[in-house]
């Protein structure tokens, strides 16, 4: 692309950054709370209507029958795409629209994008309305500077991420829009900063341990065999052994934070005994030996480990916690796995946004791989789309946080990283 054209295309966007932090004003007010998955329509609708006004062919498809799909909870994701001069590449921005629970600790409106001090705050301001807001004007900046391009530009917005993804790109990815035949470069503007690039994410497994004892008074516990005793001694040889073990552990993958470059586990949920009454429950609770006590854990591995020898360790634990306590039996209930997944730093999208943030912001891009996963999971393993990367505006911390917020210089800077990106990967 000549010098010219650049300009060209960098003021393009630089000029819509008022549309920009309206667009993200108008994305994080339609609260799209996942669970339980409220206002997807609305939010697809806006989009459509935006992007059929400027050329795009929009299609909107509901996952019916993934898992939490509803008629009063429907899940609906929006594909657009706009078709160039010519043929060539398709580029697609895939951003999830669905927001986390507000929670605690907030000084401002969670849904009301109030701007201040150069930031739009709110729920999905960082994850990741404001990257889909930088795509879309991205998007129009590029076909408005050059509308002879070749190939297509796609841009998606889809549900479910925060729960796994199933109501959105997995659902999409088993029925071919990520098929390498008609889409050859994907990038996901996840809130990973504009100056670094995400090449993929550590591996998930998520398992239930469940302790089993035997119910009995509790004024004679020796009458029964205590389910919750049993798993503080789960928990102690995890202190003693596994913590240890993992955390000497290290990957070459670079996972940001540092902390996340060794193998982690937490212990997401503990539950034992009778089950917890309601708040307003005034009445004392019944003395009864706990015959069953379950934990979630929920362990991060790397790209070096295999989830096979993952899943011995844990059960080798389990095993040594059992010869010492001969009454214990125990189950492990898988719940969840997701393999890490690394895109290679040569890969054409890679290299071609590496050189875009060279270009707009005069520096190198940092490589980074997330502790947890998104999106690029479900590309990868079932579109078997490899040329996948996370790039976008946003400082990953604040995802999930009360008084989340995206800089709109970043947002800006970030729109004209993947204006030149599509620059460079669709004109000739
Ligand atoms: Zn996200």
């Amino acid at each position: 692309m000549d010098h010219k054209l650049r300009q060209a295309l960098d003021s393009a966007v630089t000029a819509r950054r008022d549309a920009l932090v309206a667009l993200t004003q108008d994305l994080v007010r339609i609260p799209t709370l996942n669970p339980p998955g409220l206002n997807y329509r609305e939010i697809c609708d806006l989009l459509a209507a935006r992007l059929q006004a400027r050329g795009f062919v929009v299609e909107m498809i509901r996952a019916e029958g993934a898992p939490a799909d509803s008629d009063a909870h429907p899940r609906w994701n929006l594909v657009a795409r706009h078709e160039g001069a010519a043929s060539g590449d398709c580029v697609h921005f895939n951003g999830h629209h669905d927001v986390v629970e507000v929670g605690h600790g907030w000084s401002v409106d969670p849904f009301g994008a109030e701007v201040k001090s150069g930031r739009v705050y709110g729920r999905g301001a960082c994850d990741m309305k404001g990257g889909i807001a930088a795509a879309v004007i991205a998007a129009e900046a590029f076909i408005e500077t050059c509308p002879d391009y070749a190939g297509a530009i796609e841009i998606s917005a889809t549900a479910d991420e925060e729960s796994g993804g199933y109501g959105g790109v997995a659902y999409l990815a088993e029925r071919g829009w990520f098929d390498p035949a008609r889409v050859q470069h994907v990038i996901i503007p996840e809130p990973l900063n504009k100056d670094r690039i995400c090449l993929g994410h550590r591996g998930v497994w998520w398992a239930e341990i469940e302790t089993h004892g035997r119910i009995a008074h509790g004024s004679m516990p020796f009458l029964g065999d205590c389910a919750v005793r049993h798993m503080g001694a789960v928990l102690a040889e995890m202190e003693q052994t596994l913590f240890p073990l993992l955390a000497g552990k290290r990957t070459e993958m670079p996972v940001v934070p540092d902390g996340a470059r060794a193998s982690t586990l937490n212990i997401n949920a503990i539950h034992g005994g009778a089950p917890e009454q309601p708040p307003d429950y005034t009445g004392l609770p019944a003395p009864c030996v706990p015959d069953r006590c379950r934990i979630t854990i929920d362990r991060r591995f790397l790209v070096e480990e295999d989830l096979a020898e993952v899943k011995r360790e844990v059960t080798a634990l389990m095993e040594r916690v059992k010869d010492r306590r001969p009454s214990f039996t125990y189950e492990i209930r898988d719940l969840f796995e997701v393999k890490p997944t690394m895109t290679d730093r040569d890969a054409p999208v890679v290299r071609t946004v590496a050189g875009a943030i060279e270009k707009v912001l005069g520096r190198m891009p940092d490589y980074v791989v997330s502790p947890g996963t998104y999106d690029q999971k479900h590309i990868d393993r079932i579109g078997k789309l490899k040329n996948c990367i996370a790039y976008g505006p946003g400082i990953l911390d604040l995802a999930h946080q009360p008084d989340e917020w995206v800089g709109i210089d970043d947002m800006v800077d970030s729109a004209r990283v993947m204006a030149l990106s599509l620059g460079e990967l669709l004109l000739p």
